[in-house]
C-alpha cells in the first residue's frame, strides 16, 4: 500500500519503518530538514533498539522529504505523528495536528485516508475533518480516522510489530477496510470502534498506567513508615491475574513525552466537558512527590549537600532510550545544583540530549569515573549494564559509601553487608 507518515520522530520513524518492513511504499515526511538530511544520508536521528537495522533492510521501500505536498500525493493512507506537546494550562497544544491537516487538505487531488497517530484529546478527529474540509479548494472525498500508538521507547519496533492490540477508530467502511488491510499481517486483535472511542483509549490507557505507578508509589511511602519492603508487598498483588505485575514497579516516578502531558491533558479535556477527573490530580500529586522525596533521602543520608558530590548514574526517563524528555532525573539534579551540590552524571546513551537540557553538570565516561571521589551514588535510571557493576571496585573510589537507589534495582542485603548506607524507594 503507498503510506505517507507526517512526523518522523519516535512514533512516526518507528511506524513508517515498520510499514516499509510489512512491504508497503513509504514517504516519510518532516518539516525538520537536518532530520531528513540524516535519514538520506542512512543516519537514525533517535536511539531505538533495532531501528538502524530495520531501517537498512527497508531503504529500499522508503522515501525522505520535508515537502508535505510529495507526501500528501504519494500516500493512500496518510499518518499524522506531529507533537501534541502541553501547553501551560496542561491541555494539549494542538497546533501541529491542525497544521498538518490544512497542509494536507491544500494538496490532496483525489481520496485519501488521513490518520491520527498522534495523541490527542477526545473530539480532535472531528476538528481534524472540519479543517481539512474547510481548506479545501474543491470537493475531494476524505475519510478521517484515529490510530492511537502504544509502543513504548526502549522497546519501540517490537511493540509496533507485536502488539497487544491494534485499535482504529473509523466512520467509514472504506476507511476500515484499508486500515484492516494494512494492519492484518501483523496477526494482532484489532479493536475496531468510532473515532472518539479510540481516541479516548490512549488516554484512558495511559491514564491508567500512571495510576498504577503512582499506586505503588503510595504504597511504598507506608512500606518505609513501617519498614516492609514495597518490592514483595508488589510481587504479590502484581501475581493477581486481575492485577498484573507491570507498572508496579516502585521508584522516582513516570516521566517521559507521553504519562505527564496525556494525563494533565485528559484532565483537561475532562474538565473542559463538565467532569473533575480528581483521581488523576491525585495521580500528579504522588509523581511529583516521588521526585522531591529522592531529594529529602539525600539529605537524611548526606546532611549538608552543598559542595557534596553526586555521582548520578543514568539520566534518560527510562532504560534503553536517549528520550531526556521530561525525565525525573532533571527535576531531581536541578534541586540538588540548587543546593550546592556538585554532580557527576553518565547515561549510556542520553548524554548528548542531557546536555542541552543541563550543559553545566560534569559529563563522564563510564560507572567507575562517574563515582571518583563521590560522596553518594544516585541510580537513577536501571539500565541493565549498571546491574553489573563491581561494587568492590567502586569501594575503592568512592569518598563515601552511599547509595540511593531510585529504581530499587541493586540487593540492599548485599550492599550494606559490603559497608554500604543504602537507602531505595519504599523498603
Ligand atoms: P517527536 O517529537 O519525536 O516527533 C515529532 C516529529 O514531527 C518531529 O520530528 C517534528 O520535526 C515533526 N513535525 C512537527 N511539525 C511538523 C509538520 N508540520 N510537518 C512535518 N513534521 C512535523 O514526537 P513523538 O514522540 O514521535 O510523538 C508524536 C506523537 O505521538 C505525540 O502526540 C505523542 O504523544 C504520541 N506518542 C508518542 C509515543 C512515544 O513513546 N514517544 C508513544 C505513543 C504516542
Amino acid at each position: 500500500m503507498k503510506i505517507t507518515v507526517v512526523g518522523s520522530g519516535y512514533v512516526g520513524l518507528v511506524s513508517g519503518t515498520c510499514f516499509a518492513h510489512l512491504g508497503n511504499d513509504v514517504v516519510m515526511v518532516d518539516s525538520d530538514d537536518k532530520k531528513i538530511q540524516t535519514l538520506k544520508k542512512g543516519g537514525v536521528p533517535i536511539y531505538e533498539s533495532g531501528l538502524k537495522e530495520l531501517l537498512k533492510k527497508n531503504r529500499s521501500r522508503m522515501q525522505w522529504t520535508t515537502s508535505i505536498k510529495e507526501g500528501v500525493r504519494h500516500g493512500d493512507i496518510i499518518f499524522i505523528a506531529v507533537p501534541t506537546p502541553p501547553r501551560e494550562d496542561g491541555s494539549a497544544d494542538l497546533s501541529f495536528v491542525e497544521n498538518v491537516a490544512s497542509q494536507i487538505a491544500k494538496f490532496m487531488d483525489e481520496y485519501k485516508l488521513v490518520v491520527d497517530k498522534s495523541t490527542v484529546p477526545v473530539e480532535t478527529g472531528e476538528w481534524v475533518k472540519t479543517t481539512i474540509t474547510r481548506n479545501l479548494s474543491r470537493r475531494i472525498p476524505f475519510d478521517v480516522a484515529s490510530n492511537p500508538e502504544f509502543l513504548r521507547e526502549g522497546s519501540a519496533v517490537n511493540d509496533f510489530l507485536h502488539p497487544d492490540r491494534v485499535v482504529v477508530g473509523v466512520e467509514t467502511e472504506r476507511a476500515e477496510k484499508l486500515l484492516m488491510q494494512l494492519y492484518k499481517p501483523l496477526k494482532a486483535p484489532i479493536v475496531v470502534t468510532d473515532i472518539k472511542s479510540a481516541e479516548l483509549i490512549k488516554h484512558a490507557s495511559n491514564s491508567f498506567l500512571a495510576t498504577k505507578i503512582s499506586f505503588i508509589n503510595a504504597v511504598a511511602c507506608i512500606c518505609e513508615k513501617v519498614g516492609a519492603d514495597v518490592r514483595l508487598v508488589a510481587k504479590g498483588m502484581g501475581l493477581d491475574k486481575r492485577i498484573g505485575m507491570a507498572f508496579l514497579n516502585a521508584g522516582a516516578g513516570y516521566g517521559g513525552s507521553c504519562f505527564p502531558k496525556d494525563i494533565d491533558a485528559f484532565y483537561w479535556i475532562a474538565k473542559k466537558i463538565g467532569y473533575d477527573f480528581h483521581l488523576l490530580r491525585e495521580v500528579k500529586n504522588i509523581n511529583e512527590h516521588q521526585k522531591t522525596d529522592i531529594v529529602k533521602k539525600l539529605e537524611d543520608a548526606l546532611w549538608i549537600l552543598k559542595d557534596k558530590v553526586i555521582g548520578v548514574l543514568g539520566l534518560s526517563f527510562k532504560p534503553n532510550t536517549d528520550d531526556m524528555r521530561l525525565a525525573p532525573s532533571i527535576e531531581i539534579i536541578e534541586a540538588l545544583c540548587k543546593k550546592g551540590a556538585t554532580i557527576r552524571a553518565y547515561d549510556p546513551q542520553a548524554m548528548q540530549k542531557a546536555k542541552e537540557i543541563m550543559p553545566d553538570i560534569t559529563y563522564c565516561k563510564d560507572t567507575y569515573d562517574t563515582l571518583k571521589g563521590c560522596d553518594c551514588l544516585l541510580l537513577m535510571t536501571e539500565w541493565d549494564e549498571f546491574r553489573k557493576i563491581d561494587f568492590s571496585r567502586i569501594k575503592k573510589i568512592m569518598k563515601q559509601l552511599i547509595v540511593i537507589d531510585a529504581r530499587n534495582m541493586f540487593e540492599p542485603d548485599k550492599l550494606k553487608k559490603s559497608g554500604f548506607i543504602y537507602k531505595g524507594v519504599g523498603r
